[in-house]
């Protein structure tokens, strides 16, 4: 089997590859570089050069070839490689007629426990979503902040005590709202210092959040580390890190408890499966970072399927259906693992033109005095 052709589909706020091949089987991938899907969709057209006429399914020899064919790298090159990884990984599924996991060590579990996205820029938004996400029977609300999800447009402006009251007193709210029935995980999103962080960890920790999400920036691993150090509330990150070296300095540093790789952003699924066998060694579960579509979702549960230190999948409130044809099943808060050849998802026809592509702005929120919030 040889690749024939490589073809990128930009939609909504998605970038995918479909690698086709002389068998007639194609592979579906995504790649997760956020705000820069134009770069990453030209690293992919530069990947095609390279990879037309190849056997699809020397999938890790062609990663190794790609990853190391020149210096500098980042997400957009990231990006474009975990999504070609997808695609390969799928059309390995379809030779050989299983899903994808059945390649990578065959199934861990039957269904996949999802976190519903709570998204609002009141507290009673926020409130009320978590009470919708029981109602809809998720047995764990996520993405929801302690803070507010403002505009990009509202300038920030609260003193440092209404700042941390105002957030400690939402959390409780949270709890009160849902009960223990459902686990909240917490996203800080950045927007704190270190000892900010270990302020209001320490005044949440009673209403026992499932995880406190990069509660500091993430670019220094010893903030992070000394924050974990200081808190009794487990911290998730990693949707940054881009490969198993970032990923083996931040578990070093005991500066994690839920690690979280973006399979469309570091690499794929065969870069994804070795971040979760590193934390295995650390006794670290994996949270697959996931705030895109249906595919990033189907691979995801691909991911959590095979590995056995998977915890819960983020899960956002997406047309899935409108995106592909057959999105993976969702059952009482868990994502059912599919059955099907390969990732298990196929694209909806003429999706560029029913869903045109919306490139993200570059937009930074302010604080009151003009500087730039983190978040
Ligand atoms: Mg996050």
């Amino acid at each position: 089997m040889k690749i024939t052709d490589i073809k990128t589909i930009r939609a909504e706020q998605y970038l995918f590859v479909q690698v086709y091949t002389d068998e007639g089987i194609t592979g579906l991938g995504e790649s997760g570089t956020w705000a820069y899907l134009e770069a990453s969709e030209a690293v992919i057209h530069r990947f095609k050069h390279y990879l037309i006429g190849q056997n699809p399914l020397q999938i890790e020899h062609h990663w190794q070839y790609l990853y190391r064919a020149h210096h500098f790298r980042g997400s957009a090159i990231m990006g474009a490689l975990a999504a070609i990884d997808i695609a390969l990984w799928d059309i390995a599924g379809k030779y050989h007629n299983v899903p994808s996991y059945m390649l990578l060590g065959g199934k861990c579990r039957d269904k996949v426990r999802t976190y519903f996205h709570v998204i609002g820029d009141s507290t009673e938004k926020l409130v009320e979503g978590c009470i919708r996400a029981k109602e809809l029977g998720f047995t764990a609300v996520g993405h929801l902040t302690p803070f507010l999800d403002d505009g990009r447009d509202a300038v920030y402006n609260e003193t440092y005590v209404q700042k941390m009251t105002r957030a400690a007193d939402r959390v409780r709210r949270y709890r009160e709202a849902v009960g223990d029935e459902v686990d909240i995980c917490l996203e800080l999103h950045r927007r704190m210092s270190p000892a900010e962080a270990i302020v209001l960890g320490q005044e949440v920790a009673p209403y026992h959040p499932y995880f406190y999400e990069d509660p500091v920036l993430p670019d220094n691993m010893d903030s992070m580390a000394w924050v974990a150090e200081h808190i009794n509330i487990p911290i998730a990150t990693g949707e940054r890190l881009l490969n198993i070296q970032e990923f083996s300095m931040l578990l070093r540093r005991n500066a994690v408890h839920f690690v979280r790789p973006c399979v469309c952003a570091a690499g794929g699924l065969s870069h994804a499966k070795k971040v979760a066998a590193l934390a295995e060694a650390f006794n670290v579960q994996v949270v697959p970072h996931n705030p895109l579509g249906p595919v990033s979702t189907a691979v995801s549960v691909q991911l959590a399927a095979c590995i056995p230190n998977f915890a819960i999948q983020e899960y956002s409130n997406i047309e899935s259906s409108e995106i592909v044809k057959k999105p993976v099943e969702l059952k009482d808060g868990y994502l059912i693992v599919p059955d099907a050849p390969g990732i298990g998802v196929e694209l909806q026809e003429d999706l560029e033109k029913r869903h045109p592509y919306r490139m993200r702005q570059l937009k930074t929120k302010l604080n009151y005095d003009g500087s730039v919030v983190d978040r």
